[in-house]
């Protein structure tokens, strides 16, 4: 059976790897820096990309490889690669088309250290950016595109802010600007949402969320859905369509197509040169995660759900904010894009601002504060008193992120033992 065109949890058990007669039916992890041959001409042809193989786990590993393969397969695309974070993943997959010169356009709304990578890193490598709301118009978005303008980037459900991204406004508008769009698609996970379908080119992931969901590594992927067509816009993506001189003139995207170019370039030249590489360890792990995938989604969304209407109802509690919601801005959005739900993280703020919210979180049994999310334990988060502690209450409010506001990240516990601890929680700030 191909399992291209299986379900999605048949691809999140099978997918990515299939065990020869009498071999290990779990993934092997091939805990080894490099691979022997027999001859030097057999490796001098790997060198050259003549050949596919493995020769050093810098650039490929087995392990790394079928988890990736796996990932593809879920999210639709023709190939895969894994990284060391999140971040890593973003940054190589934005690198991997612009240069010095060249220009950025991106969601305002994504993940913080997204947006530090793109605002001031990418910028110290003569790298610009224009930032535009995730819910521009077509002509709003249009009017931020310059000449060298190489790639639109959004988050399907941001992280932190929960806007939900419009995929084929987004995807319309940068096709038609000739580059493409790249959806970090963290929270909803492929179970949730397949970004691909509705448009998007590149598909990144930090796979240290839902994908793991264990809280066990930090990695990250990319995978590319194989129909953008680099040769078709030749001089705007020379990285693809003229000779790498660091590979004995390869054109990656006549070598490779459009299928394959992509990722064989951010492999062979990225991780060659910033060796961002993921463990064969945390592959295994991350594998283990993939594994139970589509059985977890569905609850963390079930006790995403059940929580935000339980805080809608409650006197201290003066905002919820969670596409699952009517009263989201993103309700209908989220229905188009995610009709099984997006995830289990649900923001909300409290009466009385950081003091409320730090009595509020001291009470919390089950929920762990925590910098992290999409974990099986639920944890929570005072941006205020953490993450932006650097801020003062109207620095915190002009970036949306006002002092009495609380993440929680939904696990997999029972949803009535998750909304007694907050109700306690909840009745014991009010008294203080
Ligand atoms: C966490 C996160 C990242 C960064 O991933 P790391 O694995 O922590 O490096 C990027 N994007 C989103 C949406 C995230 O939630």
């Amino acid at each position: 059976m191909d399992l291209q065109d299986a379900g999605m949890g048949t691809k999140c058990v099978q997918a990515g790897y299939t065990p020869e007669n009498g071999g290990p039916r779990q993934i092997p992890i091939i805990q080894s820096t490099t691979f022997k041959y027999d001859t030097s001409e057999d490796m001098g042809k790997l060198f050259d990309l003549e050949a596919s193989g493995y020769f050093y786990s810098r650039l490929q590993n087995p392990t790394c490889d079928y988890v990736a393969a796996k990932i593809a397969a879920m999210e639709g695309g023709t190939a895969g690669m894994l990284t060391s974070s999140g971040q890593a993943a973003n940054f190589f997959a934005l690198f991997n088309i612009c240069s010095v010169g060249d220009h950025i356009v991106a969601s305002s709304s994504i993940y913080g250290g997204t947006y530090n990578l793109i605002k001031t890193t990418m910028a110290k490598m003569g790298i610009e950016s224009t930032f535009v709301s995730p819910d521009a118009s077509e002509e709003e978005l249009s009017a931020a595109f310059r000449n060298n303008t190489k790639v639109l980037f959004g988050e399907s459900i941001a992280n932190p802010a929960l806007t939900v991204l419009d995929i084929e406004k987004f995807a319309k508008v940068a096709h038609a600007h000739g580059v493409p769009l790249i959806v970090d698609n963290t929270f909803p996970t492929p179970v949730n949402l397949r970004p691909i379908e509705w448009g998007a080119d590149i598909v990144t992931h930090s796979t240290t969320k839902y994908m793991d969901g264990h809280g066990v590594h930090v990695g990250g992927a990319i995978v590319d859905s194989g129909k953008f067509d680099w040769m078709a816009h030749k001089d705007k993506f020379p990285g693809l369509t003229t000779p790498d001189e660091s590979y004995h003139g390869i054109v990656y995207a006549e070598k490779f197509g459009k299928e394959g170019a992509f990722i064989t370039k951010a492999t062979s030249q990225l991780m060659r040169d910033f060796g961002s590489v993921a463990s064969p360890q945390s592959a295994f792990y991350l594998n283990m995660g993939l594994e139970s995938l589509h059985v977890r989604m569905p609850r963390h969304v079930e006790n995403g759900q059940a929580v935000a209407e339980f805080l809608e109802g409650q006197p201290l509690v003066t905002h919820v904010n969670y596409p699952g919601l009517p009263s989201s801005p993103y309700y209908e959005v989220a229905k188009k894009y995610m009709p099984k739900g997006g995830c289990g993280v649900v923001s909300f703020e409290l009466k009385g601002g950081r003091k409320t919210a730090e009595n509020f979180m001291k009470h919390l049994k089950l929920a762990a504060i925590e910098t992290h999310v999409a974990d099986a334990r639920t944890c929570c988060l005072n941006p205020a008193t953490s993450t932006h502690r650097q801020m003062n209450d109207e620095e915190l409010a002009a970036a949306g992120v006002p002092a009495g506001m609380i993440r929680i990240s939904c696990g997999l516990e029972d949803k009535e033992d998750l909304i007694a601890d907050l109700k306690q929680a909840l009745d014991a700030a009010a008294k203080a």
